[in-house]
């Protein structure tokens, strides 16, 4: 123990002791972005973010991206320009509907009898204005309709021309009390987000939406706490009167997309590209102000390090997006064809700064979807676990601040936490899905801290922001996003045995999934066994198209997986002969289990994509409810499903909707993509894959071949 130390220290002398970031980088190339990377940077830009108020296409949203089109100067990125994106509403990017702009000049809610009590005031807090309120001028009675989103909450109630106090779904809200009941406007303390220890502080505001394809209605968003005292006073017969007024346009306007790039020596050899999402209400720190200060402080390493030299200029281009969430990325991929066919990896970031003691949060490293299979995810977490033992080994007095990647200038005093995290599956929820959809197909590593207590509230702001997690996760970026720009076939010899051992502790996770599900009660012992053995298939279809994965990054010869092709194989089909031992145990009967679609004509039809690329939904967007109407859309059995008491569909069927799209591939059938979804998220019935691609038919985004 002694004698390893004491090497450890010899070595650090002259390069480092840390292996956990081999195989990719040599150790110079590690200590040399440790050392350039800097939380206190991220911090003090997050700072100026933080003032703003960001909601997409609007003054103080522009403003933002001025301030990050600076910076993006000053760091010396090439090419650094803003781009503009016309919206009004319909006008299409790739498969989504463009949404609508929005100006504020003034906004003031006031009870003015009995108390005399300012509410909100957009001047100092435009939180409290809900998104793509109309202008208005009222004084009037304020009534509780309790929820405010179903028919009943109105009944007996008279709301025209008065202010509604709900905490229902604002946009159906607006729906029901504004459109259709005559209502003046909504005061709302609704909470957009149910999860995350939502509810927990009563004192928090929350952010809210108004629909703005609506055309008329205002809301203001009060605390939970402001909401129940005015409720339990309108209980007790006491008559409130609001004096609301606010003056603002909802209208066609402009997307505005920052974007640079750090040159690559080939110029044919593609790009990776950084993506976050600039927009949200202020403050909206680690949501996600610190994901758009990550990307820009990667940046800032990188160019620095690799214009003086420390670094050889990489193959790749190295590409930076600042954009509204999804819109932006939609906008800019639609209007750049060219870019979007030379990407070849993304790395997210969306909510990355949190303090896991203020917010709750965990740290992840997230996968792609098993519709896209790559060794992007294993290169992040190998910059994960490194990081992570750093972290851990200053935490307890074993090493030095830098080396443990605390940052301790001044500005942003980082904490000496030690880093919470993970690497977890796919998750959806940020613009990487647009980048894994089959359409795009660019994988994506998704860096994100969930949950967050804090997340779209006014409470996200600054005092929850760690600097040293802001420096480890631009280490992170930086190192992964250099890795995928620089790697070439060359490396396969290292690259392969390593990522074939990730892919067999993976193989062997879905075992252990396996064996659960073949011995699950609530299945006929014959259709646990098909499911179980469909696990461990998929699993190593997806494992192997991830190592093949990056043969075709490289471009290396075709065979050169072969060896891990086969270790894989081989250890599957063990795997295999213990579940059928299993199965028999509980008294399964054949040789094989039988298919559960075998007998269906349904499911050997083959679905193709055609027209416009994007995944089918999309924040302000769905594209099967836009085409088909809300009558049929009501119809579609996967995502209205009551109707399948089967297994484990619950609130997941967005999850296989996305996937199921994405496994349409023009060879597929209905049975095997109804296969490859049931493993990536648990047993599906195939009726509800046909069904749902006749929807998507219907919509002219797959025709059946
Ligand atoms: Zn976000």
């Amino acid at each position: 123990m002694r004698s390893l130390r004491l090497i450890c220290y010899f070595v650090a002398f002259t390069t480092l002791c840390a292996s956990g970031q081999q195989p990719f980088l040599n150790a110079l190339q590690w200590a040399a972005l440790r050392e350039e990377s800097s939380g206190a940077a991220a911090y003090e830009n997050l700072r100026y973010l933080t003032g703003l108020h960001r909601v997409p296409a609007t003054p103080a949203y522009d403003q933002a991206a001025q301030f990050v089109l600076q910076r993006a100067h000053e760091y010396g990125l090439a090419d650094a320009h803003s781009e503009q994106f016309a919206i009004d509403g319909t006008r299409q990017y790739g498969l989504m509907r463009s949404y609508l702009a929005w100006t504020v000049e003034e906004a003031r809610l006031w009870e003015i009898r009995p108390e005399h009590l300012l509410l909100g005031d957009w001047n100092t807090d435009p939180i409290h204005l809900a998104d793509y309120s109309h202008s208005a001028d009222v004084e009037t009675q304020l009534v509780d309709v309790g929820n405010g989103a179903s028919e009943d909450d109105y009944s007996g109630k008279d709301v025209r021309s008065k202010i509604v106090l709900a905490d229902g779904v604002l946009a159906r809200v607006q729906e029901l009390a504004i459109a259709k009941h005559g209502a003046a406007g909504i005061v709302s303390d609704m909470p957009n987000q149910t999860t995350a220890w939502s509810g927990l502080d009563p004192t928090i505001v929350r952010w809210g939406h108004l629909n703005a394809r609506q055309p008329s209605g205002f809301a203001f968003m009060v605390s939970r706490q402001t909401a129940d005292a005015l409720r339990s006073r309108l209980r007790s017969g006491e008559s409130v009167v609001l004096n609301a007024q606010v003056k603002a346009t909802v209208g066609p306007g402009h997307w505005t997309v920052v974007t640079a790039t750090i040159p690559g020596a080939d110029p044919a050899a593609g790009e990776i590209v950084y993506s976050c999402h600039l927009d949200h209400e202020r403050p909206g720190a680690n949501d996600n102000g610190s994901g758009c200060v990550t990307i820009l402080e990667s940046a800032r390493m990188l160019a620095r390090l690799i214009d003086s030299g420390q670094l050889p200029r990489p193959k790749r281009t190295l590409r930076f997006i600042w954009g509204p969430e999804v819109e932006g990325t939609m906008a800019f991929l639609a209007t750049h064809p060219e870019i979007k066919q030379r990407l070849r990896a993304n790395i997210h970031m969306d909510m990355v700064g949190g303090d896991p003691f203020k917010n709750k949060s965990v740290f992840h490293v997230s996968g792609t979807p098993w519709s896209l299979p790559s060794f992007v995810t294993d290169v992040g977490a190998v910059f994960l676990d490194a990081i992570r033992t750093a972290a851990s080994a200053y935490a307890a007095g074993e090493t030095s601040a830098d080396m443990g990647i605390v940052e301790t200038r001044a500005g942003g005093q980082g904490t000496r936490n030690e880093l919470f995290a993970d690497v977890t599956p796919y998750s959806s929820g940020s613009d990487h899905d647009d980048y894994d959809s089959s359409t795009v197909a660019v994988p994506s590593l998704y860096l994100r801290d969930w949950p967050d207590i804090y997340i779209h509230t006014d409470h996200d702001s600054l005092d929850q922001i760690d600097a040293t997690k802001l420096r480890r996760v631009a280490l992170l970026g930086a190192a992964s996003g250099y890795v995928y720009a620089n790697i070439t076939a060359q490396q396969l010899p290292t690259l392969l045995p390593f990522l074939t051992a990730q892919a067999i502790t993976r193989l062997a996770q879905a075992f252990g999934l396996a064996q659960q599900l073949v011995d699950d009660p609530q299945l006929d012992a014959g259709v646990a066994w098909y499911e179980a053995r469909n696990v461990v298939n998929q699993t190593l279809q997806r494992e192997r198209a991830t190592l093949h994965s990056i043969l075709e990054f490289t471009g290396g010869a075709a065979e050169s997986d072969a060896d891990g092709a086969k270790v894989l194989a081989d250890q599957a089909t063990v795997f295999q002969r213990w579940l059928d031992a299993q199965a028999k145990l509980r008294g399964a009967k054949g040789p094989a289990p039988s298919v559960p679609w075998t007998g269906d004509p349904d499911a050997k039809r083959v679905p193709i994509r055609i027209g416009e690329f994007g995944p089918l939904t999309y924040q302000n967007d769905n594209v099967l409810l836009a085409r088909l109407g809300k009558e049929r859309y009501a119809k579609i059995k996967l995502i209205n499903s009551g109707a399948t008491q089967l297994l484990n569909v619950r609130d997941q069927s967005e999850l296989y909707a996305y996937e199921i799209v994405n496994f349409v591939n023009g060879k597929r059938t209905v049975g095997e993509i109804r296969d490859a979804v049931s493993a990536e998220y648990g047993p599906l019935p195939v009726n509800l894959v046909t069904d749902y691609l006749d929807a998507c038919a219907e919509a002219r985004v797959v025709r059946w071949k």
